[in-house]
């Protein structure tokens, strides 16, 4: 077994140590029970990195994340930093990060776990057995595109200006990651936009169906205007298996699709890079979650979404995918027993800490190895 696989662990602030304190006993569980070892190491990102060095991300750390097969974040922030300038708050260690290493595919996953169909505000028959994927444009769209600004007019009034716009390959490299991740799934992609007012969506259109005719036939391709999908994603989401959209409209469907889980505690992403010329491609593994202050240092936390966000790593830095379902199915299988962290407790079920989930979902992954 190789012994080369690195990582970079960021705990970060608030809650971020206590999960990630316990990931670090699953990437152990790997190395004894399994002979897969994770070269790791760790750094400082966020409050406890400007409390330490007066910067959020130093350049010796963001170095390290640049060198690694993959960066596993947990969260940054707290009320400690609120104050301080942009440029110094824990946030921006998180930009420089996805910045730097030119993560351009976000990736969201929504997966609705049986024992837990009831947290969800839709209907059970809606959401029962969902597993979807947003896979989401980063680093371009309307958040970056120029001219921006406010400026002031003649009239005496203001105007606001942002700019959507795309160029051929960044369409393409996030329908790839698109696609590619369809093979791996139920093989269908739909493709959001509003072609039918912006030319951009046009484009966006356009590009998708020139690089599915030439190189991916064989998965299922749909398109559906942004507005629709939205609608859609609430009324019978289960009809999608990949969704890919631009940053603006992926902003906003991937946070509509994670919440038809019902938990922010159980939600995990991933933000992918470009594949260099040893196949290797810079990747960020993270909670949705923030650094959730109100409950940290207490052992509350529910460190799924963390864990889970490994599981991600392990199947899309590492192609790890039977370690991956180990994982997976140990949470659904603790889940379908009835602990449940505060976050999702539930009336009937037994209420446990951080470090009791962790222990249990270890537990579990044992039984798993041996059957
Ligand atoms: P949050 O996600 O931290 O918390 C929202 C609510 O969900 C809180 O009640 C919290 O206790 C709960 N929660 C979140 N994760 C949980 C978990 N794993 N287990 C149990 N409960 C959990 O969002 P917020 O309160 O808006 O922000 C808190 C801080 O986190 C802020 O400083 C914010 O800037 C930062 N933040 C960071 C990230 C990130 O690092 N990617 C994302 C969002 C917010």
């Amino acid at each position: 077994m190789s012994t080369k696989r690195s990582l970079l662990l960021l705990p970060g602030d608030g809650i971020g140590p206590e999960v990630m304190r316990q990931v670090r006993r699953v990437i152990d569980w790997y190395a004894r029970k399994r002979g897969i070892e994770f070269q790791v190491e760790e750094g400082l990102v966020g409050g406890c990195s400007y409390d330490a060095h007066g910067t959020p991300l130093t350049d010796e750390t963001m170095a390290r994340a640049l060198a690694v097969d993959a960066v596993l974040l947990a969260a940054v922030g707290g009320p400690k930093w609120d104050n301080l300038g942009f440029d110094k708050r824990p946030e921006a260690g998180l930009l420089r990060l996805r910045k730097e290493m030119e993560l351009f595919a976000n990736l969201r996953p929504a997966k609705v776990f049986d024992a837990l169909v009831d947290a969800s505000t839709l209907k059970p028959d809606v959401v029962r057995g969902l597993d979807i994927m947003i896979v989401r444009e980063l680093t371009g769209g309307i958040y970056f595109g120029e001219p921006r600004g406010i400026s002031d007019l003649p009239n005496g009034e203001r105007r606001g200006i942002n700019t959507q716009v795309y160029d051929t390959h960044e369409i393409h490299r996030v329908a790839r990651v698109a696609f590619e991740l369809a093979r791996k799934r139920s093989n269908k992609v739909c493709s959001s936009e509003k072609g039918n007012v912006m030319e951009s969506g046009l484009l966006w259109r356009q590009e998708v169906i020139a690089l599915h005719k030439a190189e991916y036939q064989d998965v299922e391709l749909s398109h559906m205007l942004a507005d629709a999908a939205a609608m859609q994603l609430v009324r019978n989401p289960k009809q999608f298996d990949v969704i890919v959209t631009d940053n603006l409209f992926g902003d906003i469907l991937s946070d509509e699709a994670s919440m038809l889980t019902g938990s922010i505690g159980m939600l995990p992403s991933a933000s992918l890079g470009a594949t260099d010329a040893d196949g290797k491609r810079k990747a960020l593994y993270e909670p949705v979650h923030g650094s959730a202050p109100d409950i940290a240092g207490r052992d509350l936390a529910n460190p799924i979404a963390m864990f889970l966000s490994f599981a991600m790593a392990l199947r899309w830095s590492f192609d790890l995918q039977a370690e991956a379902d180990i994982l997976e199915q140990a949470v659904e299988n603790v889940l379908s027993t009835g602990l449940r962290t505060g976050d999702i407790m539930q009336p009937g079920m037994a209420r446990v800490s951080t470090s009791v989930m962790a222990d249990s979902i270890l537990r579990e992954m044992d039984k798993l190895a041996t059957a």
